[in-house]
């Protein structure tokens, strides 16, 4: 055994493993952050689904095609995936997370998410990830940007360069919570800016959040990227909100 694993067992004894949700004791060697019981209640997002923003068809399996929102407005994104419905589980490690800063639980959500294969995503295509950033209030309000630690783990597993000071958040939103589409839009509308276009000119870059909402937010980082000089902008979270389909 070397010292490694031995330390990493003693760690155990001392604060064994949990699960991100429910917080139930976990076998580490499972190699899962989640208890067997939580696990079973994910649902990940695979099947047919949009291909611009990933939105999944569950109700009525078809071919992959582009929804009614894309086509009405196309995004700036060339496309976006997520991990797994923002629901019940997920919901709860992500509350866990980001409210009650569990920075431990965001490094395990971040390796779930650098886990999941991102079925029909080309991660060749892209050189560099960016997280999703907070407004400098919000960030001395929670202590760290969930995004960034996704990002962290994405980049560690897809030996990608993290970036987190290229787009920054200049203006102080109200959160969107709660807000439809079209108010969340309104509401993000000019939140980001570029510091170093340079640095992105010719780039294909993969932005990285917790949740995917409407894709207003990941809409509006990828319009500044673009209009930065970035090639391409996609975007993958660890959820995303799962409505009906157009
Ligand atoms: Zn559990
Ligand atoms: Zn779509």
């Amino acid at each position: 055994m070397s010292l490694r694993e031995l330390l990493s067992d003693v760690g155990d004894i001392i604060f064994p493993p949990q699960c991100a949700a429910c917080s139930e004791i976990i076998n580490r060697s499972s190699g899962q952050i989640f208890c067997p019981a939580c696990l079973s209640q994910i649902s990940f997002i695979t099947g047919s689904l949009c291909p611009i923003c990933g939105l999944p068809f569950l109700d009525s399996p078809a071919e992959s095609h582009i929804c009614g929102d894309c086509l009405l407005h196309q995004p700036y994104f060339a496309r976006a995936r997520a991990a797994a419905g923002f629901e019940s589980i997920i919901m709860d490690a992500i509350h866990k997370f980001k409210y009650g800063r569990n920075i431990s639980t965001g490094r395990a959500l971040g390796s779930f998410m650098a886990g999941f294969s991102f079925p029909d995503f080309d991660f060749s295509e892209y050189s560099l990830l960016i997280p999703v950033p907070l407004h400098i209030k919000r960030l001395r309000e929670r202590g760290f940007n969930q995004s960034l630690l996704l990002a962290e783990e994405m980049g560690k597993k897809h030996h990608f360069p993290v970036n987190f000071s290229l787009l920054k958040r200049c203006n102080f939103t109200l959160t969107q919570t709660g807000l439809n589409k079209a108010e969340r839009e309104k509401n993000i509308k000019g939140a980001f800016t570029v510091t170093d276009k340079n640095n992105i000119a010719g780039k294909c870059v993969i932005l990285v959040d917790d949740v995917y909402t409407t894709g207003s937010t990941i809409n509006e980082c990828a319009r500044v990227l673009m209009q930065a000089g970035a090639k391409k902008v996609a975007a993958l979270t660890l959820s995303r909100v799962i409505r009906k389909p157009l």
